[in-house]
């Protein structure tokens, strides 16, 4: 059987962090989907199929991966995509009571399913994507933080509402 995880998120924008959850995520599976929710209560600053590209280019040369957008119940589209496991990043204590609250209702749901959590490598631990957005907004450099044209993207988004 093969084995298929999908690791969802808003990935408004995509992170390093995101980059290197997914990198362990397909040293574990014999594929992984990255399922970017369209957000639409959240209001992201750029839009689904932005971030669909952004992800896509940043895992090119990493195999075994793709790259989808979605909406509603993440536990209908784990059943579409035949998948046996949701993966979730863990970066501090502050992520565990929502992330927690998520699997167990997920579980409910959909009892065949389990949630993975996998932690990030140290320097991405206290990287968000909220707070990449707000360094850009305010002017900053994130190029070390996010994969390439991650920052151009933002710079068109927040100098045309500027
Ligand atoms: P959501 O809106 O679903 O929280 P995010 O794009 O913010 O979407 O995050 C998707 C998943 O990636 C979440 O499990 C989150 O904890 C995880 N994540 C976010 N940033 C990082 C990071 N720097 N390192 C590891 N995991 C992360």
């Amino acid at each position: 059987m093969k084995r298929i995880a999908i690791y969802p998120g808003s990935f408004d924008p995509v992170t390093l962090g995101h980059v290197d959850v997914i990198k362990r995520a397909v040293r574990l599976f014999d594929e992984v989907i990255v399922a970017v929710a369209e957000s639409r209560q959240k209001t992201p600053a750029l839009s689904v199929e932005e971030r669909v590209s952004l992800i896509k280019r940043a895992v090119k040369k990493v195999s075994r991966v793709r790259v989808e957008s979605f909406n509603g119940l993440l536990v209908e589209y784990l059943k579409k995509k035949k998948a046996q496991a949701i993966i979730r990043g863990l970066r501090a204590i502050s992520d565990f009571e929502y992330e927690f609250q998520m699997a167990l209702m997920n579980r409910k749901l959909y009892p065949d399913a389990e949630t993975v959590f996998l932690m990030p490598a140290e320097p991405y631990t206290y990287l968000s994507s909220s707070l990449v957005k707000e360094i850009v907004r305010l002017g900053g450099k994130v190029n070390c933080l996010v994969p390439d044209k991650v920052q151009a993207a933002l710079n068109r988004k927040f100098r045309k509402k500027s």
